[in-house]
Parts: structure tokens; C-alpha cells; sequence
């Protein structure tokens, strides 16, 4: 795990939104996908027990399964109820546990339905559009597994703020776990973390702990894509049970081993999310596009997280951090807005050194080192083109 991550259980701190106002779904701050390379790996388990994890610290949870062709939420979650249609005219969700649940599994009918690509991604698009989930902090997306194209419709469609790839450590899972990442990069998802599933057996009588692979599966994954474990998970005979009775294991047994690690999941989840709202783990930019965006102007970033981000060329020379824009002792900004030429424009970027960006703007200022922090902070995120 993650040094550094409180491990208290008391509650948890909902980093602000980094969903754009005005977008549907704008009173849910966060939309996180629980994503693997291939099923089996403990992906809806680790969603409804995260999910569970995060109303327990306090905050307001839906849980949506986007996994519509082998939906497991109603059956983790024990429930049975159908959605209803709420006075608004959209659908209610049911509340179990104190989370609103979306799943194809509560509409009814024994018949496996074959889905298409773009069938999935509108029925995943209607469980957004018309459901009332209300005011939430967090909508905990169930994604199908696997990496194909309806993965990635799905993906894209929904406008995650976030992805957790859960992986198990067998020889394969290296492999698996990188197209999972790249899935969600091509969509430009920030992955916050990896789960580790599985990975070691807990003997349910003496608690003792035995290695069922060889060790250090995720962790050279971890390393290699740059990304942290959120958290590791025994083999708990019990959490298998759980599932099988349809009751999460923070409602079962919430003083097990099992439980703790899942408010501690919760919690780290909620640091890499402030880390990344606040600008990111050492992000730099992989490319810089600086291609005039005819209708806006903007500036485009790639970062190595995956996100990409924008910002108009005159708020960028407006928010120039250079001394002869801003007082040194003061902090205040020299220049004013309606000063900023209306077409000014970079003339040559330049990297300098693996830390900033700096710019020779047209209208011949060039003392300006945009460091990459200073730009995480100033530049928005770009809105995918999702169809929703
Ligand atoms: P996926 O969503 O990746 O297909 P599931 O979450 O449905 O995987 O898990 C597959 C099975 O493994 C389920 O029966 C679940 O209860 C069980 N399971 C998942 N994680 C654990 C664990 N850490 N210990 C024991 N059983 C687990």
C-alpha cells in the first residue's frame, strides 16, 4: 500500500469535483469505473465493497453495474427490488445499505440478452440520463471485463473522472493489467491505482496468511506502469460467502480483516483522487499540442496520467507566473486581463529541463516558465467526446 495514506477509519475526505458544472450528472462529483483485464479477478466484488466501504466513511454512494451482460451487482448486494418510476418521470434506483444500485440484473427476465457494442453503450447512457441518482460524491461504475471495443464505448460514454484496475497476481496479470491501463488511457481516464486480488490465502481459522503465487505480481506491475497498489486482498474464504449470501462484508463482519481493508481501499481511493484534483503524482506532459484550436485557441496537454487538458492561449499568457507578471512580494498579478491581446498565440514552446514548459508568446514576452504543477492547476480538463 500506498506509505503516506492514513489508515484511520473514522471518515473520509470527498476531494472537490472534477466533473465540469452544467454536465449531466453535474450533483455527482465523482464517476469511478472498477475496470480488469479479464473476469474472474474480483472486479464487482471489489465494487460493491468499495462502494459500501465509502458510505460507511460517510459519503453518498450510488453503485451503477455497467457489466450488462453478466450483471452481479443485485446478487452482491442481496438485492431484489425493482427500480420504480420516480414523480420526475425518470427511473428511482433501489436503495440497499444506503446506496442507490443500477444494474440490467433488477429489470427483470431469466433470458441472457446478446448485446452489441453500441446496445451496451446506450443502455449504459440511459442508466445515467434516466436515473435520479441526485447528489452524490460518488458513482461507483461496474465495467464489464475485458479490454474490447465495448469496453472502451463503455468507457468513453460515461465521462469517468477515474479508473481502479483490479488484477490478481498470477504470471498473465502483468500483461492484462497494461491493456487495461491503455483502455483507459485511449479514453483519456486517469487510472487512480491497481487492487491487487487474491494474492495470498487467509486461513479463516488462524487468520494465517500463505502465498498462493509467486510474490511481487503487483507490485512490479505497480512499477512499471507508475501507478500505486490502492490495496492488496487476501483469498478470504469468507468474502466468497459473502458474495454468495448477497451481503457485503462491511454489513456482515465489519470488524474482519477483510472489512478494514476495504475502509482502507475507500480512503486511499480518496488521496489518489485529491491528488489527482490537485494537480498529480508527478505528472509531466507527453505532448504538447499547440495546433491552434480554430474556434478556441487553446493550448492542449497530454499528461503521462493519461488526462488531457486545455486552456485558452490569452488565459495562458494572462496567467503567465513570471516576475514581470506578477509581484514577486505581493503575489499580485501585474497585468490585467483586457490587456492580454485577443490574439495572442505561443510562438515557440520549449521543455525545460523535466519540470516546466516555457513560452515565447507572440507578442515578444518570454520570461515565462510554466512549471508542470503550476499547469496541472490552470489548465481544465478536456471534455471527451462521449455521446452523452
Ligand atoms: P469479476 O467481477 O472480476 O468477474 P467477482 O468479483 O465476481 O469477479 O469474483 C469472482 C468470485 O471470486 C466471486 O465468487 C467472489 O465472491 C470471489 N472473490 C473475489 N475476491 C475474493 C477474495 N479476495 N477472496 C475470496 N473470494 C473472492
Amino acid at each position: 500500500m500506498n506509505s503516506g495514506m492514513s489508515t484511520s477509519h473514522s471518515s473520509v475526505i470527498v476531494p472537490a469535483a472534477l466533473r465540469p458544472e452544467g454536465s449531466p450528472l453535474a450533483q455527482v462529483k465523482h464517476i469511478i469505473a472498477i475496470g480488469s483485464g479479464k473476469g474472474g479477478v474480483g472486479k464487482s466484488t471489489t465494487a460493491v465493497n468499495l462502494a459500501v466501504a465509502l458510505q460507511k466513511l460517510g459519503a453518498k454512494v450510488g453503485l451503477m453495474d455497467a457489466d450488462i451482460y453478466g450483471p452481479s451487482l443485485p446478487k452482491l448486494m442481496g438485492l431484489h427490488e425493482a427500480p420504480i418510476e420516480a414523480p420526475s418521470g425518470k427511473i428511482a434506483p433501489p436503495v440497499i445499505h444506503g446506496i442507490k444500485c443500477m444494474s440490467m440484473g433488477l429489470l427483470g427476465g431469466d433470458t441472457p440478452i446478446v448485446w452489441r457494442g453500441p446496445m451496451a453503450s446506450k443502455a449504459v447512457s440511459q442508466f445515467l440520463s434516466e436515473v435520479e441518482w441526485g447528489e452524490l460524491d460518488y458513482l461507483i461504475v461496474d465495467l464489464p471485463p475485458g479490454t474490447g471495443d465495448i469496453q472502451l464505448t463503455l468507457a468513453q460514454s460515461i465521462r469517468l473522472s477515474a479508473a481502479i484496475v483490479v488484477m490478481t497476481p498470477q504470471a498473465l496479470a502483468t500483461e492484462i493489467a497494461r491493456r487495461g491501463l491503455k483502455m483507459f488511457q485511449q479514453v483519456r481516464v486517469p487510472v487512480l491505482g491497481l487492487v491487487e486480488n487474491m494474492s495470498e490465502y487467509l486461513c479463516p481459522e488462524c487468520g494465517h496468511k500463505s502465498h498462493l503465487f509467486s510474490r511481487g505480481g503487483g507490485d512490479s506491475v505497480a512499477k512499471e506502469l507508475d501507478l500505486p497498489i490502492l490495496q492488496r486482498f487476501p483469498l478470504d474464504p469468507l468474502l466468497l460467502e459473502d458474495g454468495d449470501a448477497g451481503v457485503p462484508v462491511n454489513i456482515s463482519r465489519p470488524e474482519s480483516s477483510s472489512a478494514k481493508l476495504f475502509l482502507e481501499l475507500a480512503q486511499n481511493m480518496a488521496a489518489e483522487l485529491s491528488t489527482l484534483v490537485s494537480g498529480g503524482r508527478n505528472t509531466r506532459p507527453v505532448v504538447v499540442s499547440t495546433e491552434p484550436n480554430e474556434a478556441n485557441k487553446m493550448l492542449k496537454v497530454s499528461w503521462n496520467d493519461g488526462r488531457q487538458s486545455v486552456v485558452a492561449y490569452k488565459e495562458l499568457r494572462y496567467l503567465c507566473p513570471c516576475a514581470v507578471c506578477v509581484d514577486e512580494n505581493t503575489g499580485h498579478r501585474k497585468i490585467r486581463r483586457e490587456d492580454v491581446k485577443p490574439d495572442v498565440h505561443p510562438a515557440r514552446i520549449q521543455t525545460i529541463g523535466n519540470y516546466a514548459l516555457g513560452i515565447h508568446w507572440s507578442d515578444g514576452h518570454s520570461t515565462g516558465l510554466y512549471a508542470f504543477d503550476y499547469l496541472r492547476k490552470i489548465l481544465v480538463p478536456e471534455a471527451p467526446s462521449a455521446t452523452l
